[in-house]
C-alpha cells in the first residue's frame, strides 16, 4: 500500500515523541511491504518563529495533499506572551477548522501492568475500555463575539457558545458509528438542565438515535459525568459531547490511566485526510531531556493504520508490542510503577521495535 503521510512535530517533545513514532511506522513499512511517503511542515511555536504565523499555508496544503497526519503536539512558554494570532495554540484551533476536523475520538484504555499508576483503586479501573468523541470545530472554543468589553459599565469579558444543528448531528452520528463497532452503549453528556445549545443538543441525540435501534443511548449531565468518571469509569463505552465538556472530560479520562503519555486520539473529518496525536501537550518541563513517554504517539499511528488505511492487522502488532513491553515493565519516568525499569524515550521505542519484529517473526504476521 502506498500513502502520503504529512509529519508535524511541533514543539517541546513533539520532535522526540514524533521521531519515535516515525520509526514505529517505518518498521511497519518494511515488515509489511507498504510504502509510506512522509513529508514534514511545521505547526505551533517553531512555525512562528520561521514563518511569523503558527499554521503556514505550505502546511496547510501539505496535509490537505496527503493520506493521513501525525501531530506532535505545540506550545510553551516561548510564545505565551505573544498576540493571540501568533500563538502555537492557534496553530492546532485552525488546522482543525482548515481540515474540517469535527470529531475527536479519545480512547482511554487501562493496560493492567499500569494499574498500578493509576491514582483509582485498582478494582475501579481493572478492565476500563471507553471512547470519548469530543466535538471539536464548534462551541464555545470559536463562538464570536469572545472578547473583553464593559459589561453594565464594569470592565469584563465574553465568550459565546454556539452550534449550529447540523454541527451536533454529524459528531453524534460519528459517534454511534462508533458505538457500532463496540458494546452498542452511548452516553451523549450534555447541561441541558441550564444551557439552550444543550437541550437541542439533546433533542438531536434522541433523532439520530432512532437511525440505530440496536445502541443504547443515555443521557448523562456532564456534572454528573464528570463525578461518574472517577466513581465508575466501567459504566462508559462511548461517551459523546461538545467541545469544552469533552476537553475537560478527555483530560480526566485520561488520568484513570496513570498518564497523558499513553493516550492517542484521532480527529476525524467528512471526507478526510484524519489527524492523528497523542492527547497530551508540547511538556516544555521536560522537553529535550529524552524521558517523555512516546507511546501515546506510538499508539496514535497505530489509530492512524487502522482508521485511515484500514490495516488492521499492523495496527494491532503495534498494541500488541506496546502491551507486551509494558508487561515486561518497561517504563518511562511518568508511569513508572515498582520493580520496574526507568527507560528513556529512545529506549522504549527500541523496546517496542524490538517486540513487533518478534511478534512479526513468532506469529509470521506478516
Ligand atoms: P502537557 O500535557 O504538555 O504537560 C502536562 C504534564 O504532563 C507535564 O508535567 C508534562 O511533563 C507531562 N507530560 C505530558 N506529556 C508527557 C509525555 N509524553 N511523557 C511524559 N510526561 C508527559 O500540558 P501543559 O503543561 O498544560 O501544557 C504545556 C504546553 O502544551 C502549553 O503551551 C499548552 O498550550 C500546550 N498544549 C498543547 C496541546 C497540543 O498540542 N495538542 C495540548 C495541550 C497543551
Amino acid at each position: 500500500m502506498n500513502k502520503r503521510i504529512a509529519v508535524l512535530p511541533g514543539d517541546g517533545i513533539g520532535p522526540e515523541i514524533v521521531a519515535g513514532a516515525v520509526k514505529i511506522l517505518q518498521t511497519i513499512e518494511t515488515l509489511y511491504g507498504h510504502q509510506f511517503e512522509l513529508t514534514y511542515a511545521d505547526i505551533g511555536g517553531c512555525a512562528t518563529d520561521k514563518t511569523g504565523t503558527p499554521l503556514p499555508n505550505e502546511t496547510i496544503t501539505i496535509c490537505k495533499n496527503s493520506d493521513a497526519i501525525l501531530l506532535g503536539a505545540v506550545g510553551g512558554p516561548k510564545w505565551d506572551s505573544l498576540p493571540v494570532e501568533k500563538r502555537p495554540e492557534q496553530g492546532l484551533l485552525k488546522i482543525r477548522k482548515a481540515l474540517n476536523l469535527f470529531a475527536n475520538l479519545r480512547p482511554t484504555t487501562c493496560y493492567e501492568s499500569l494499574a498500578e499508576s493509576s491514582p483509582l483503586k485498582k478494582d475501579i479501573i481493572e478492565g476500563v475500555d471507553l471512547i470519548v468523541v469530543r466535538e471539536l470545530t464548534g462551541g464555545i472554543y470559536f463562538g464570536t463575539p469572545s472578547e473583553r468589553r464593559e459589561i453594565d459599565g464594569k470592565p469584563g469579558a465574553v465568550d459565546t457558545l454556539q452550534y449550529k444543528n447540523e454541527e451536533i448531528e454529524r459528531v453524534i452520528e460519528k459517534a454511534f458509528e462508533v458505538a457500532k463497532t463496540r458494546s452498542k452503549k452511548i452516553t451523549s453528556v450534555d447541561k441541558a438542565n441550564v444551557l439552550e445549545t444543550s437541550r437541542v443538543w439533546r433533542e438531536i441525540a434522541n433523532q439520530v438515535a432512532e437511525k440505530y435501534p440496536d445502541v443504547l443511548l443515555e443521557h448523562m449531565l456532564v456534572d454528573n459525568a464528570a463525578m461518574q468518571l472517577i466513581r465508575n469509569p466501567k459504566q462508559f463505552d462511548v461517551i459523546v459531547t461538545e467541545n469544552m465538556f469533552g476537553d475537560i472530560l478527555s483530560d480526566e479520562a485520561s488520568v484513570l490511566t496513570g498518564s497523558l503519555g499513553m493516550l492517542a486520539s484521532s480527529s476525524l473529518s467528512e471526507e478526510g485526510p484524519y489527524l492523528y496525536e497523542p492527547i497530551h501537550g508540547s511538556a516544555p518541563d521536560i522537553a529535550g531531556e529524552n524521558i517523555a513517554n512516546p507511546l501515546a504517539t506510538i499508539l496514535s499511528t497505530s489509530m492512524m493504520l487502522r482508521l485511515s488505511f484500514q490495516l488492521d492487522k499492523e495496527a494491532t502488532v503495534i498494541e500488541e508490542a506496546v502491551n507486551n513491553v509494558l508487561n515486561k515493565g518497561y517504563r518511562t519516568r511518568d508511569i513508572l510503577s515498582p520493580n520496574c525499569k526507568i527507560v528513556s524515550t529512545n529506549d522504549m521505542v527500541e523496546a517496542v521495535n524490538k517486540e513487533i519484529f518478534e511478534l512479526v517473526a513468532s506469529t509470521h504476521a506478516i
